[in-house]
């Protein structure tokens, strides 16, 4: 399971990386169910555990937490929860920057490293990487980079190792919410341009 998972369930995330997973999870109960019956039965330690769990119970834990899981995730104001509590208030009445051309972001309160951002259909992000971990979680539309695409519920990972150039997909907007432990590191002429845009802040 990815560290991220595992440092959501012993509580070691930020509060703003905390937030994300949570709807992250919440938009995807089956990772949900994951991530806590990896929590019941003690991940890696029931190995050495003298008792192991049976495959019966631990098939009956995931059936039942699925349910659970399944019945949450409740959307308030186009947004799922709990980030819709986080935001406080519909999409249209936030006071979006728009950092360049085809971009609208919007800072979490008190999380100067957590956005909803927004970008047009046919937008596009120049490729880039970062001097820590970026999550981003798709809450509409679609974008893609290299030969993946991420969709609605879906958690993009990125760190110091991948340069990505995310791309919208298809005819909406794709709006995500974002947290950044680090900064944009750019390369060549995007590096350049970068300092005439809102990113001129962030960059390493
Ligand atoms: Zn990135």
């Amino acid at each position: 399971m990815e560290p991220v998972y595992l440092d959501y369930a012993s509580g070691a995330l930020s509060p703003a990386a905390h937030l994300l997973i949570a709807t992250h999870l919440a938009m995807r109960p089956e990772r949900q169910a994951e991530v806590a019956l990896w929590d019941v039965i003690g991940g890696g330690v029931l190995e050495e555990a003298a008792e192991p769990v049976s495959e019966l119970s631990k098939a009956q834990t995931l059936r039942r937490l699925t349910a659970e899981a399944s019945a949450a995730a409740p959307t308030v104001n186009g947004l799922p929860e709990p980030l819709a509590q986080a935001v406080g208030r519909p999409l249209e009445d936030l006071r979006w920057f728009s950092p360049m051309p085809g971009m609208r972001e919007w800072v979490l309160p008190d999380w100067p490293e957590a956005r909803l951002l927004r970008l047009k259909a046919g937008g596009a992000v120049p490729e880039h990487s970062h001097t820590g971990r970026e999550l981003t979680l798709v809450l509409q539309g679609a974008y893609s980079a290299g030969d993946t695409v991420w969709r609605p519920g879906d958690l993009e990972m990125a760190d110091e190792g991948v340069w990505h150039a995310p791309r919208v997909v298809g005819e909406a907007e794709c709006l995500c919410f974002a947290v950044l432990e680090g900064r944009y590191r750019l390369k060549g002429w995007n590096r350049l341009l970068a300092a005439f845009t809102g990113f001129r802040d962030r960059l390493a």
